[in-house]
């Protein structure tokens, strides 16, 4: 089982596919290139496009895999697999991270301690799930015995956005793979290379070939794929424009199973008695992570009046002093990148002039440096409702924070929006704080803290998406029941 280990490539030799096992030649001739968002400096100069041939290659190579081998794997040879690719890992994660960081901007200070651990547990957490997808037992009371079996669909891809990639793609493989699938991922064209770095891993860790493989392009091999009649499920992490695309392209094609997990405006709502030390370093974190570049930024803060002041100077000091550790993110003293690239950087830049008429910038919000994609953290006040700062996500270091009076006026200013992916609740009262976590429209609520958790379901309500990630729940929707009705 595995093949030999090999040396994470560097980026200018990422200009191919894997496919079947193997780094592959594209057949489409397209290609672009990558910069580095700390200084637009060249990183890959020929990342592929891939066209209709190298998509129904990568197809049909999964087909193959999910009929092969694979298919006779026990629940507890996929378990080994994947504690397999948790030990390499504990290796050559930071390398790929790193690689990834070149076109990502996270800071690679941040890998060892966070996401090393994160991506880890993942695979160690579905490695357990293998052998209990338990099925049904229904008994034969008129006459018929009915057993529900909880089969794996088939050819999945995982069509994932550019903030975080490496996670992404496991997020997406662990369960997919512990239900016994074969899965095709499209990194984002954005930050393909630690998904093209780690795909020959999970060979070594002995999955067969062709069971997990890796298409880079833009949304044109995207858009592919969601058509694609013998792909079974598109499992799409990335905005809610193209979440609803994929949605229509599913519905268009074959009916594919399809998981949304969208964009989001997650609110956090802060009460007088909350320990508000807690309450700062959890939204400042919940704003800064990844330079605001996660789904759940806690972008929307809600303070309550009597404490407003206290707790508006201290959140506003603290972002103005964020700016000061903004830096070279291949810098191990960096705990604040740079945005992805211009685009984004345009993107936030805009939304960030139009804020300052529609609400009162007090911090931050202009360029820093001379160069590279850095944005230095800005604190709005005072939205008007509507404001498309306020009301829209922005997928920067932008917080925009509103007073409010009391418990009723604040659950109806936080489901005030369309989105509905995360909350956070900052109180010692737990009686409200359930209460308030029963009213807050959202997929989840964290209280008393911004993060999630892998061992609990995730995703969002409303247009922040459909279905949920992590947790048992990432099993479901990665398997389809079969009932077999016994005479
Ligand atoms: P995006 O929607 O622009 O792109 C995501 C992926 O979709 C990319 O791989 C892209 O190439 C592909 N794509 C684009 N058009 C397509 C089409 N027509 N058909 C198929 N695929 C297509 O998103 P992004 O800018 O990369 O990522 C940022 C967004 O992702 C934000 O809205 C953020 O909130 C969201 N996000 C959500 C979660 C979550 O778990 N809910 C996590 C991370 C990011």
């Amino acid at each position: 089982m595995g093949t030999a280990k090999q040396k994470t490539p560097s980026p200018r030799h990422l200009t191919r596919f894997y496919i079947d096992g193997q780094y592959a030649k594209p057949i489409s001739e397209q290609t672009y290139v990558l910069h580095n968002p700390k200084d637009d400096t060249v990183v890959a100069d020929a990342v592929p496009i891939g066209g209709p041939e190298d998509v129904n290659a990568a197809v049909a190579a999964a087909e193959a895999a999910f009929r092969g081998p694979w298919s006779t794997f026990t629940a507890a040879q996929r378990s080994e697999c994947l504690r397999r690719l948790a030990d390499i890992l504990e290796d050559r994660l930071v390398d790929i991270l790193t690689l990834d960081s070149l076109t990502t901007g996270n800071p690679v200070s941040l890998i060892p301690s966070r996401e090393k651990t994160y991506i880890k547990n993942n695979l160690l957490y579905y490695s357990g799930w293998t052998d209990k997808q338990k099925g049904d037992y229904y008994p034969a009371d008129d006459g018929f015995v009915k057993l529900v079996r909880h089969e794996p669909l088939g050819v999945c891809v995982g069509i994932n956005p550019y903030n975080s990639p490496v996670a992404s793609f496991i997020i997406k493989a662990a369960p997919c793979l512990a239900t016994g699938n074969v899965l095709i991922i499209k990194p984002s064209e954005k930050s393909p290379l630690g998904s093209l770095a780690l795909a020959p891993l999970f060979e070594e860790a002995g999955f067969p070939k062709g069971v997990v493989q890796v298409v880079t392009g833009d949304g044109r091999t995207g858009a592919l794929f969601a058509r694609h009649m013998r792909v079974r499920k598109v499992s799409f992490t990335g905005s809610v424009a193209t979440g609803k695309k994929i949605q229509i392209a599913a519905a268009e094609s074959n009916l594919k199973r399809v998981t949304l997990e969208l964009g989001g405006k997650s609110p956090a709502v802060i009460f007088e008695d909350a320990n508000i030390e807690n309450a700062l370093t959890w939204t400042i974190n919940g704003i800064l992570a990844r330079s605001g570049q996660v789904c759940v930024a806690a972008s929307r803060v809600y303070v309550q009046q009597t404490i407003s002041q206290q707790f508006i100077d201290a959140y506003s000091e603290r972002m103005k002093e964020a700016a000061s550790r903004l830096g070279d993110p291949q810098d191990f003293e960096t705990t604040l990148g740079p945005l992805a690239d211009a685009s984004s950087f345009a993107k936030v830049e805009a939304m960030i002039e139009k804020g300052k008429i529609e609400a009162d910038l007090v911090v931050g919000g202009v360029r820093h440096g001379d160069s590279g994609c850095f944005m230095e953290p800005a604190v709005f006040l005072n939205p008007r409702p509507d404001a498309e700062i306020y009301k829209n996500e922005v997928f920067g270091p932008v917080a925009v924070i509103k007073t409010f009076e009391t418990e009723e006026e604040v659950v109806k200013l936080a489901n005030d929006t369309e989105f509905g992916l995360m909350a956070g609740v900052f109180t010692r009262d737990i009686t409200r704080a359930l209460r308030v976590s029963s009213n807050i429209d959202s997929g989840g609520l964290m209280l008393a803290t911004f993060q999630m958790n892998i061992q609990a379901p995730f995703g969002g309500k409303k247009i922040s998406g459909i279905g949920r990630e992590f947790g048992e729940y990432a099993l479901r929707s990665f398997t389809e029941p079969k009932t077999v009705l016994i005479k």
